[in-house]
């Protein structure tokens, strides 16, 4: 198992200074013994111009065999001579990814005592792995290299050169070229994409493993086009693992879009105060109409499920019907200005006792909104893209299941009554999408259907005799068992 690391020098910045940087020095061979045999550091060149230091990860197949015995899943562990004899010594797989994150650590988290600034400075980098196990073939290594920065070379190695009618082995020569990446962060691209690409993990992929990707993907894992295939694959498709990388790294590409996001639901909501005729905003109507048909459900115990500011969540705690209020958002930043304005620092006890604000996706169950009387989606659910809507039908109506819902969102058809929108425009930028009323209809009577609710539909604003009402509002209430009955009679 093999890869090598060249860079290039100037005479202010020689190229010798990979050395520094890997923390090896390229005058001498090195050793290390890491779980699976031993690891040699070795500089073929090392001048001013160009500098190249090469990996080789040298087996020891017993002590993988040993090693693995009842846990991985590497190779083919059926058949008793396939564990010794196998690719594992030659090819660049998931045990290579060990051995460097094992002899480059520092290197691999951007630490360098000797050259601190050159370790933050991007560097003229050429990473060759002449034999790399990549299932999926060089379309997907593409795709998982090019997104970061790389120029990307990859042949196909042929199963047999004497006989090339046997066509290709799962193998490829990779040859990666990078102008604008940092060594560290070339070093975590492979950590995590080599054994992505072998799809064999040879070792038991412990949770530990979620924090490893996480650290080892920040920067460029969150919203890389494969993200999905990446975190399944470097998690040996555990789904449970994969699932909490995933919700993870959403968290992270959600946070980071946030500020622009709050933004523009500060600037929404201001444009929609200045359109809207001065008696009453339409946000406030929107309030309004929330406010009365929780009162009429009795609901006492109440989620506000993509809470924002918390401007709702603040009307709830005026009256004193409702006894717990729980606002749940992803966006942090959301939640510090809701908590900013609910002032829960300087709550009165009986206040704060009835008030919590938390951050969770909704696109994943979560076993905290469990048992609430209901739930308020307000604007919320046009800010996921369509794919993920089932994702949060189910983690609602499935598994929290409260025993009223209610759902507003944006009618389309009334955009065109909006003398600031251009036509064809959605409200505002993160809207995913914007229904008609027959679109909103129809996809709250299938959720109804599917969950056991009975759901019935609101007007909230002025309802225009063509368009219908700027906001359409869904109350969903649980069918009671006798109803149930009643129907299946
Ligand atoms: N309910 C408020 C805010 C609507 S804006 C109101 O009616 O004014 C939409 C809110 O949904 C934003 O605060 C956004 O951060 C939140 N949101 C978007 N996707 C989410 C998700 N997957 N999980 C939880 N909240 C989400």
């Amino acid at each position: 198992m093999f890869l090598t690391i060249s860079t290039t020098g100037t005479p202010e910045r020689p190229a010798t200074d990979l050395g520094f940087l890997l923390h090896k020095h390229p005058e001498k061979a090195q050793a290390f013994s890491t779980s699976y045999g031993t690891a040699h550091v070795l500089y073929p060149e090392a001048d001013a111009e160009r500098c190249t230091a090469g990996l080789l990860l040298e087996v020891d197949p017993v002590a993988l065999v040993r090693r693995g015995k009842g846990k991985g899943r590497g190779g083919a562990p059926d058949a008793a001579l396939a564990q010794y004899v196998n690719d594992r010594p030659y090819a660049a797989s998931s045990l290579l990814a060990v051995a460097l994150s094992t002899v480059f650590s520092s290197a691999m988290r951007g630490v360098c005592n000797a050259r601190p600034e050159r370790a933050a400075q991007p560097l003229p980098l050429c990473i060759e792995v002449p034999a790399l196990p990549a299932r999926g073939g060089p379309d997907l290594v593409r795709r998982l290299f090019e997104p970061l920065g790389w120029a990307v070379t990859v042949e196909p190695v042929a199963l047999d050169s004497e006989f090339p009618q046997w066509g290709d082995s799962r193998y490829v020569r990779l040859v990666l070229a990078s102008q604008t990446l940092t060594l560290a962060g070339a070093l975590r691209h492979l950590y995590v994409l080599l054994p992505v690409l072998d799809d064999a993990k040879h070792y038991w992929v412990a949770p530990d493993e979620v924090d490893k990707l996480l650290r080892a993907g920040e920067g460029w894992l969150p919203g890389h086009p494969e993200q999905n295939l990446i975190t399944s694959r470097y998690l040996s498709r555990r789904w449970s693992l994969t699932r909490q990388a995933r919700e993870a790294l959403e968290l992270v590409r959600l946070a980071e879009a946030d500020d622009s996001a709050v933004e523009e639901i500060d600037n929404a909501v201001e444009a929609e105060t200045q359109t809207e005729e001065k008696p009453t905003p339409l946000a406030v109507q929107r309030r309004d109409a929330i406010l009365a048909a929780l009162r009429e459900s009795g609901a006492s115990r109440v989620l506000d499920l993509g809470c924002g500011q918390g401007q709702l969540v603040q009307a709830l705690l005026k009256d004193p019907r409702f006894t717990e209020i729980v606002g749940v958002d992803v966006s942090v930043r959301a939640l510090t200005i809701a908590s900013r304005r609910l002032k829960l620092d300087r709550m009165g006890e009986r206040q704060a006792s009835r008030v919590k604000l938390f951050q969770g996706s909704l696109a994943y169950t979560d076993n905290r909104l469990k048992g609430y009387d209901a739930a308020v989606l307000s604007e919320v659910i046009e800010h996921l893209d369509l794919p993920r809507l089932p994702a949060l039908e189910y983690a609602v109506f499935g598994a929290a299941r409260p025993r009223t819902v209610l759902v507003t969102t944006p009618n389309v058809e009334y955009n065109v009554r909006w003398e600031t929108l251009p036509a064809g425009h959605v409200r505002h930028g993160d809207h995913r999408f914007e229904w008609t009323r027959e679109e909103f209809r129809a996809w709250a009577e299938a959720v109804a259907e599917r969950h056991g609710y009975g759901v019935e539909f609101a007007p909230v604003g002025p309802d225009d005799p063509e368009v219908g009402p700027p906001t359409q509002m869904a109350v969903f209430e649980t069918r009671t068992v006798n109803e149930k009955e009643a129907k299946a009679a």
